[in-house]
């Protein structure tokens, strides 16, 4: 039996024809820029998100910290939400590494962070405070598509306050499918950009950071000191240019299954899915502690795998078909009878 995996969007195998543009991929040392491969991808990129160059990097960890780092200089500090990856799911780089200061904030109901509170959050120029920097955001946030008014929103602001403004788009493009619009829309509003190869998009490894050619310049730099300096990495960015190229529209397959796993576990009447419906690729289900537990457990027994922190988190992606959802709902119906 098929093993249906929901923990995350990472856990996709190379489809065929990545693997033939990995093997037909032209590379060299890309600590020289000698990578066509991987030049092109960040040429590819950098067009992509309306930026004037971009860095390739093995990480989504990796691209955030060294966007930070780029950023922000010892004793400043950036705002961002308490759940953002930026801030709790990175391991705390950003103060380890760079002496960087997060200021964290509560996001609001939508995954937007409330403008006025961030502007309470802003240190005044006082020897008192680390200097506030930078504006962190994340699109999508546990699926949440921010809403492009709101993006000019958070542009006006930070050209007002004097503040850079990073997107941390890990999956941007499921962001963009979502909101059926080119992802430079989204992207043009920021200073910089990290959008993850790995998820969604299917590729086996691989992030990149775009923004303009002085903060890719920094951003190289601060990559070699975090130990990213790749050499042939051409055969990883062969699978990133693939993907960009052949699997970014079928995200909206991902969501559409999403959303058929959601209206099914919905018709359960135990079940709790959160506001009743999918975000983006994600669907949440309220349900905690032993139950939580069992349920994984029983559902890992029939060859279907689940995470979450603390709630259930179903992501669909490139391996799964409408198929397994149905297999995944008639589990769910089955252990609740
Ligand atoms: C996955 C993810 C990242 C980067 O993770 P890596 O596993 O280091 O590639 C960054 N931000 C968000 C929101 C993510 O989901």
């Amino acid at each position: 039996m098929k093993t249906i995996d929901l923990r995350s969007d990472t856990v996709t195998q190379p489809t065929a024809g990545m693997l033939e543009a990995m093997l037909s991929a032209d590379v060299g040392d890309d600590v020289y820029r000698e990578d066509e491969t991987v030049n092109s991808l960040e040429d590819k990129v950098a067009s992509m998100t309306a930026k004037e160059a971009a860095v390739f990097l093995p990480t989504g960890t990796q691209s955030n910290l060294v966007a930070l780092l780029s950023h922000c200089q010892r004793g400043e500090e950036y705002i961002v939400g308490q759940q953002a990856h930026t801030f709790k799911y990175e391991g705390g780089g950003a103060a380890v590494l760079g002496s960087i200061q997060p200021q964290p904030i509560e996001f609001e109901e939508d995954a937007t962070l409330d403008l006025v509170r961030v502007s309470k959050a802003i240190k005044p120029d006082d020897s008192h405070f680390a200097k506030t920097r930078l504006l962190c955001l994340e699109n999508t946030h546990f699926g949440k598509v921010l809403p492009m008014s709101y993006l000019v929103n958070v542009r006006e602001f930070c050209a007002e306050k004097n503040l850079k403004l990073h997107l941390d788009g890990a999956r941007i493009f499921n962001a963009a499918i979502s909101l059926n619009v080119t992802v430079d829309k989204i992207t043009k509003n920021f200073d910089s950009v990290s959008i993850c190869l790995s998820k969604g998009l299917g590729a086996p490894v691989g992030s990149v950071l775009s923004g303009s050619k002085d903060f890719i310049e920094e951003a190289r730099r601060w990559r070699k000191v975090v130990g990213g300096g790749m050499r042939q990495g051409g055969y990883m960015a062969a699978c990133g240019i693939y993907a960009l190229d052949n699997q970014v529209d079928r995200l909206q397959l991902d969501h559409a299954n999403a959303e058929r796993l959601a209206q099914g576990l919905t018709s359960i009447k135990q079940v709790t899915v959160q506001k009743n419906r999918a975000f983006s690729n994600m669907v949440f289900l309220k349900i905690s502690g032993p139950e939580l537990v069992k349920l994984t457990q029983y559902l890992a027994k029939r060859s279907i795998k689940v995470g979450g922190y603390g709630e259930m988190r179903l992501v669909t992606h490139l391996d799964v078909e409408s198929i397994d959802i149905d297999r995944v709902v008639a589990a769910f119906r089955d252990y609740y009878r």
